[in-house]
């Protein structure tokens, strides 16, 4: 709602920014426009004026030049003479060289009544124009003393001529009159070489000299603002010299007056370049303010795209971060979870090692049990024959039969003796390893438990095959254990095969790289698969009460590992139990050393 109010008012300032540039355009462009055709006027202003100071000089320098000549001429002695008749009147040799000389037109005298006497125009008469009547003004102002001056209107064909006439005097009396005839030519060539149309009025109006030979001679009086002369060229168009269009819409009228002729010069100025190049000030003021403005215009595009851009970026950065903080939710969720999990784990870890604990303990207190009821049974037997031994014994040497008591004492050492063998043998459990350890030949280890055990073996009727190598086998121990654990692993095979028919109980030893295998097989029925896991636990015995303690294996199992070595025990495939110890053989070296 926001962005949509904001795009709006955006597109009301683009809009805005629009309009003001179009109309800055055009304010500057009038501007342009006009200063253009200002400083343009104004320089075709100063050079039409320093074109009509040089023109209407030239007219003035060409005027003033032959303005003396005929005073001068008139008093020149060779004129006098020719008015007195001592001249040749029929040579027009002085007023000819005067002429030339002077670059007048004519030069003609008259006497007193107007009739040419003399002109320089003789040889051709067609130029000539002398005579008082062409020029009555100057002859009668110069009858009266004065210098007299004409001027003889040109028609488009032929220019205009201007006369200046002095009297010819001699002693006070008037002898005659001298005209001189100036072309007004020369000035029109001169002001042909300005491209502006030129134009000199007289007093009445008329043009007297002018570079549009059309305009000769024609009156300004005779053009009024309503004449047709549209078609005519523009030179032709003298009706713009006229009061009313004084400047008018294409040209520029600049006046000089002479004042000494009573004329005025009259110059007119085409001021269309100006407005053309006014025209092209303001195109050139428009392709800037175009070019300005498509700047202006690519600058607020640039600054709208960069806007957006940065509008887009910012969205999305947000929307980067929503993410980012929705994951981060669910990541602490998970972590929440996670600790839980762990809490969980670490709470059933702690009830298992309570369960194991408790396990441990009862499985303790089932070996404690199991060895109380052994060593009750294996005491309180002995101990209840030895009482009732005893009393026996009491009451025999009480009659006198001390004899028959003897039997019932030995009896009594007998039993005592089995009991120091169930002391010695719990004993032999709780005996620290470690201690007495030294290379011990295996050999030597078999041999004596064969010796010990011979009257179990030849009481039984047990085969017994022994396989040993040629070399002995030394490992690091303690003999006598070790000949404790052989004792057991025979004792109890020799059980094990107590009721079979052809009982048969194997010993072998080897050697297997560095570990010496010793192991001991019978053909009995093997060992019960249930009981198979706790067969190397204190107190377990398969025997029955008093047959078995139930520590033999165990104790075994403790000697061989406290020697670094393994025990295990397995059932054969033919049948049978096998039971197979492991021990590192001493190293040489080692043995050589001690
Ligand atoms: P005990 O000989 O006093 O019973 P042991 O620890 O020596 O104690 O033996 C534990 C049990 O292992 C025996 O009761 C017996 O069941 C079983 N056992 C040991 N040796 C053998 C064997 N060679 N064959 C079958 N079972 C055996």
């Amino acid at each position: 709602m926001l962005r949509g109010s904001k795009r709006r008012t955006w597109r009301k300032l683009k809009m805005g920014i629009g309009a003001v540039m179009v109309l800055s355009t055009l304010v500057i462009m009038w501007l342009t426009g006009l200063a253009s055709l200002r400083i343009t006027l104004a320089e075709l202003e100063t050079r039409a004026e320093a074109n009509l100071a040089v023109q209407t000089a030239v007219l003035e320098r060409l005027l003033d030049k032959f303005r003396l000549l005929s005073p001068l001429l008139a008093r020149g002695p060779d004129i006098g003479q020719l008015l007195t008749g001592s001249g040749t009147p029929s040579d027009p040799g002085i007023a000819a060289i005067a002429a030339g000389m002077s670059g007048a037109e004519e030069i003609w005298l008259m006497d007193p009544s107007g009739k040419v006497i003399i002109s320089s125009q003789d040889a051709i008469p067609m130029g000539s124009i002398g005579g008082s009547e062409t020029i009555p003004l100057a002859f009668e102002q110069a009858k009266q003393g004065q210098l007299g001056r004409q001027l003889i209107p040109g028609t488009p064909g032929v220019p205009s001529n201007y006369v200046f006439a002095s009297p010819l005097r001699r002693d006070g009396q008037l002898m005659g009159v001298l005209a001189v005839r100036v072309s007004l030519d020369d000035v029109e060539q001169a002001w042909a070489l300005s491209k502006d149309p030129m134009l000199a009025l007289d007093g009445i109006g008329r043009v007297v000299v002018t570079n549009v030979p059309a305009w000769r001679g024609q009156h300004l009086s005779s053009f009024t603002p309503g004449t047709n002369i549209a078609n005519l060229p523009l030179t032709g168009r003298m009706e713009l010299l006229l009061p009313t269009s004084d400047v008018s819409d294409n040209f520029m009228q600049l006046t000089a007056d002479l004042p000494v002729l009573g004329w005025e010069v009259r110059t007119l100025v085409d001021i269309e370049d100006a407005r053309q190049r006014s025209g092209w000030a303001m195109l050139v003021a428009l392709l800037v303010c175009v070019i300005a403005a498509g700047g202006v215009w690519v600058l607020i595009a640039r600054r709208e795209a960069f806007a957006r851009q940065e509008r887009r970026n910012r969205a999305a950065a947000l929307r980067l971060e929503r993410t980012v903080q929705s994951r981060t939710a669910e990541l602490r969720k998970a972590n929440v979870l996670l600790e839980q999990e762990v809490k969980e784990r670490e709470q059933a870890e702690a009830n298992l090692r309570l369960t194991q604990a408790e396990l441990v303990q009862a499985a303790k207190l089932a070996t404690l049990g199991r060895m109380s009821a052994a060593l009750s049974h294996e005491y309180n037997q002995p101990l209840a024959a030895i009482r009732s031994d005893s009393e026996i014994a009491g009451m025999l040497i009480e009659r006198g039969r001390a004899e028959e008591a003897r039997t019932n004492l030995t009896r009594i050492g007998g039993m005592v003796d089995r009991m120091a063998e169930i002391a010695k043998t719990l004993k032999g459990f709780t005996r620290k390893s470690g201690t007495d350890i030294k290379p011990v030949s295996l050999r030597q280890v078999i041999d004596e438990a064969m010796l010990l055990l011979q009257p179990q073996i030849k009481q039984s009727e047990v085969t017994l095959s022994l396989s040993l190598p040629e070399n002995d086998i030394i490992v690091k121990g303690g003999r006598i254990r070790l000949e404790q654990v052989v004792i057991n692993l025979l004792s109890n095979a020799l059980d094990a095969v107590g009721t079979e028919a052809d009982p048969k109980v194997s010993l072998s030893l080897q050697r297997e790289g560095k570990v010496a295998v010793l192991s001991v097989s019978d053909n009995g029925p093997g060992i019960e698969a249930e009981d198979m896991p706790q067969i190397f636990d204190p107190f377990f015995t398969t025997k029955d009460v008093g047959a078995g303690l139930g520590l033999g294996l165990s104790i075994a199992y403790k000697i061989v590992h406290d020697f670094s070595g393994s025990l295990k025990a397995a059932n054969r495939d033919e049948g049978g139990a096998e039971f197979v110890m492991r021990l590192p053989v001493a190293d040489e070296h080692v043995l050589a050393a001690e």
